[in-house]
């Protein structure tokens, strides 16, 4: 961004300036339809008089995770943006526009938006809409909310990813709250990835699974930002205090042990101890059946909805505890 936030309380995104205390809403336009149709992407500013945080709320990067576009379209219709106490939140319901038309992850070529930054403006599209969110929005703010939902068959239960070795991270991850929260290392081309080597703080809230509004999802979304921005001094409004909330210190995959139908008898959300029975996958003619074990003791962070496995497919995410 050339003209830079010229001081403690200036907002630009790209050149557009939202003052203290205005509240706005900005279409960013981003490309065409074959139709000539013009893509925009709609972004919400709201913004206190006080200086204070300023946080971006991420939905829909993933055009198909809509668990995220209805927690960011529940909190710009609440009242807690409308009169933070200090700092600036924008809000941006759905990024990949593209992706939310075609009920798509990804852009019409299929490639992820995701694992695009920081983009060129002479790109496709996935590379088009990186390089406005890099250029244009994430050097604007402090702090980031990206929302996701697990892709394919795959749910998880509600969770936050902050950065590993990123102390800030995990101590918004703190004041977030989430049922689950665990470190993860970005990857390469994500939004987490480059906004991190803009020193700015991003947690990866994951909840559900893409095509499918969860409303325990969509609430955790919305307790957890409103404790976050309780804990940044930013709203007065009471939260909601979280149920129980586990910290993980990592994660793996639990694999098919052979090929063949599969039955869960654990779900996301779940505790299990070490050699506790998860799941059987029996062959369709009972030649055979294998049970899948916990290796050891966690919560299960996510799991595959999937009926047919091949051996190695990934089965659970469990995480361990601290
Ligand atoms: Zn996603």
């Amino acid at each position: 961004m050339e003209e830079g936030n010229l001081d403690e309380n200036t907002l630009y995104l790209g050149d557009y300036l939202v003052s203290p205390g205005e509240s706005a809403v900005w279409e960013l336009k981003i490309a065409r339809l074959p139709s000539g149709t013009r893509i925009k992407m709609p972004i919400y500013v709201f913004r206190s008089h006080k200086p204070g945080p300023k946080i971006l709320l991420s939905g829909g990067l993933h055009g198909d995770e809509t668990n995220g576009i209805e927690i960011v379209r529940r909190l710009i219709k609440s009242r807690y943006l409308s009169d933070l106490e200090c700092g600036s939140v924008v809000a941006v319901p759905i990024m990949n526009v593209f992706g939310f038309l075609n009920f798509s992850r990804s852009v019409p070529d299929g490639k992820d938006v995701n694992r695009s930054f920081p983009g060129r403006r002479s790109g496709s599209l996935a590379s088009l809409t990186a390089w406005n969110l890099a250029q244009k929005i994430i050097p604007a703010v402090d702090y980031i909310v990206d929302f996701h939902t697990g892709g394919a068959s795959r749910t998880n239960y509600p969770q936050v990813r902050f950065t590993t070795g990123d102390e800030k991270s995990k101590e918004l991850s703190h004041l977030f709250a989430a049922p689950l929260s665990l470190p993860s290392a970005p990857i390469k081309g994500s939004l987490r990835w480059y906004a991190g080597s803009l020193g700015k703080s991003v947690l990866v809230y994951e909840g559900g699974e893409s095509m499918r509004n969860d409303e325990h999802v969509i609430e955790e979304g919305i307790n957890g930002v409103l404790r976050l921005m309780s804990g940044l001094n930013m709203t007065m409004h009471p939260v909601t205090l979280p149920d129980k909330s586990y910290r993980l210190s990592g994660s793996s995959w639990i694999r098919a042990p052979k090929s063949g139908m599969f039955r869960p008898f654990k779900s996301s959300g779940d505790a299990v101890a070490a050699g506790e029975t998860m799941g059987i996958i029996n062959d369709p003619f009972n030649a055979y059946e294998a049970l899948v074990k916990a290796p050891k003791s966690g919560h299960i962070l996510g799991h595959n909805n999937i009926s047919l496995v091949h051996r190695g497919d990934a089965l659970f995410h469990l995480g361990i505890e601290e």
